[in-house]
């Protein structure tokens, strides 16, 4: 059985979010942005975080990253990673937690390079910044690669002998330091190994060149090796292709599952667009005003969506034979405003199911098939749930 076909039950976690609540402090009020999530994404998985603009799929991204604004807190929860809760970690931990075990990549590149920094230096400026963090990491990497050269037919082989020797009394001896000579070496040879592969051609080449000399689907890629270089335990891609052209957008997708192969991470897909979670996640989680709504696997999302939200955004997508009068479907009302967020179900104003109860219950999860979870009413069956009241609100434990 490949690692793809394990069942997620078995395969290891690498991050789980358990009743994450998230708030934003306002001058018009408090904004409930993160309603209770629960979500965990296993190792290797490519998971997609959808819904529209507002519906806290990017702030959940930054409560990971703990990189939320200053007016925004979380209330309660837990965000574990390898089963270490980030929410207890100081600024400090924080800070390490993002340069080893966490990365981001953002819609707009040329947002975050550096304009008058060069690509390999902002590449290697981690390593460099952080030597004491990075040093049996980088000369395990080179290691690795005199043993690839070993084995092939590339360098001299007693020169190669020679740095083995001396980069394993490094390793074994945990007081040494690498010099800064050494240090830069090492890194800067890793980073062409990362502009390698997210398939940048002449890395040495982009090395020195300036975000502004590389095209827009190039940039996203070296921001792509920029996270990835750091070998993180968990990557987020916030609309990572939303700037790009349509060519450009289908190569970076491509690449960012070719990457999944080769690397240790958990790559969470942040998007507003079904046809990204198509193209390339394992599972999809919808969310809608601060909640997730449904999680599936994407076949079974795509064939069998339950939540009447998740089927809106499905009917809302353009078809190529339209119906007869060739009209869009859409979702009828508009987003609520999460200061006042609607009580029981946060759907239901717009809800074309629902029923008297909608309004007062906060819908649990419903698990009708093997992993596939909705958080609607409709789903909920007598024999299965207890009600409980709080604040109010009656919330359901489904059984
Ligand atoms: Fe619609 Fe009610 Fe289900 Fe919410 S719980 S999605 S309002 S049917």
């Amino acid at each position: 059985m490949t690692e793809a076909q394990v069942p997620l039950s078995e395969t290891k976690r690498a991050l789980e979010i358990r009743d994450l609540r998230v708030v934003f402090q306002t001058y018009a009020g408090v904004v409930n942005a993160i309603d209770g999530i629960d979500l965990t994404v296993y190792k290797h998985e490519l998971l997609g975080l959808v819904g529209e603009s507002g519906c806290g799929k990017s702030v959940t991204a930054l409560s990971i990253a703990g990189l939320l604004p200053e007016n925004a807190y979380v209330q309660s929860g837990e965000i574990l990673l390898d089963g270490d809760d980030l929410l207890h970690r100081s600024k400090e931990e924080l800070r390490l937690a993002r340069l080893t075990d966490i990365a981001l990549v953002f819609q707009d590149p040329m947002t975050y390079l550096n304009p008058v920094i060069s690509v390999g230096n902002q590449l290697t400026d981690a390593f460099n910044e952080n030597m004491k963090v990075y040093k049996n990491e980088l000369v395990d990497f080179r290691l690795s690669q005199i043993e690839a050269d070993l084995k092939g037919t590339a360098g001299n082989r007693v020169e190669l002998q020679k740095e083995r020797e001396r980069l394993v009394l490094l390793r074994e001896n945990p007081n040494s330091k690498l010099s800064r000579g050494e240090g830069k070496r090492l890194s800067r040879l890793r980073a062409i190994e990362y502009l390698k592969l997210v398939q940048l051609p002449e890395p040495e080449r982009i090395m020195k060149s300036y975000p502004f000399e590389l095209s827009g689907g190039m940039r996203q890629r070296a921001m792509i090796a920029m996270a990835l270089i750091r070998r993180p335990k968990v990557l987020l891609a916030d609309e990572i292709t939303t700037a790009l052209d349509v060519t450009i957008q289908a190569q970076i997708l491509k690449l960012v599952q070719e990457l999944r192969d080769k690397i240790d991470s958990a790559i969470i897909v942040i998007t507003h667009d079904l046809g990204v979670v198509a193209q390339v996640c394992d599972r999809v989680a919808v969310m809608y005003a601060g909640n997730i709504v449904e999680l599936a696997t994407v076949d079974e999302m795509f064939s069998n969506p339950m939540h009447p939200y998740t089927k809106g955004l499905f009917a809302a997508i353009p078809k190529l034979h339209g119906g007869s009068k060739g009209d869009l479907e859409s979702i009828k009302g508009s987003v609520p405003d999460l200061i006042y967020p609607p009580s029981g179900c946060r759907f239901h104003p717009r809800c074309p199911l629902a029923f008297e109860r909608c309004p007062k219950v906060k819908p649990p999860p419903v698990e009708v098939s093997p992993g596939h979870k909705v958080w609607c009413l409709l789903y909920v069956t007598s024999g299965q749930s207890k009600t409980e009241y709080h604040d109010g609100e009656e919330h359901v434990d489904a059984r």
